[in-house]
């Protein structure tokens, strides 16, 4: 089993994550658009990422989420993340119900 302070740290990796996509994990969870079932799997799969120095690495160069009004959300996670299935589908499903994504979300672009 995972310790409280990898669990912690991956929390955290993935809200971050979410943030940067301009997604509100709260707000989806609240709206259903993730079930706490989900959310705990998302978070095993985080624990497992084979790879999470470069996902700190990506995300400092993605923007701290007090920028986020500043530039547009990225639109994918990166390719070694194990959520980006999951974290593309939320952005769309948020996007099409018109919340619980942060503005500039939609027209942002992909390096
Ligand atoms: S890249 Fe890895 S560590 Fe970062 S959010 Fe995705 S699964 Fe978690």
């Amino acid at each position: 089993m995972f310790g409280n302070r990898t669990l912690n740290r991956h929390a955290a990796l993935m809200n971050r994550m979410a943030e940067t996509l301009g997604i509100d994990l709260e707000e989806a969870l609240r709206r259903g658009k993730i079930s706490s079932a989900e959310w705990r799997d998302a978070l095993v799969d985080c624990v497992g990422c084979d790879d999470p120095a470069s996902c700190v690495h990506w995300l400092a160069e993605h923007g701290a989420p007090e920028d986020r009004l500043k530039q547009p959300a990225e639109e994918h996670a990166p390719d070694f993340c194990n959520n980006r299935l999951m974290m593309d589908r939320l952005h769309n499903a948020l996007a099409a119900a018109g919340d619980g994504t942060q503005p500039g979300a939609a027209a942002s672009t992909r390096e």
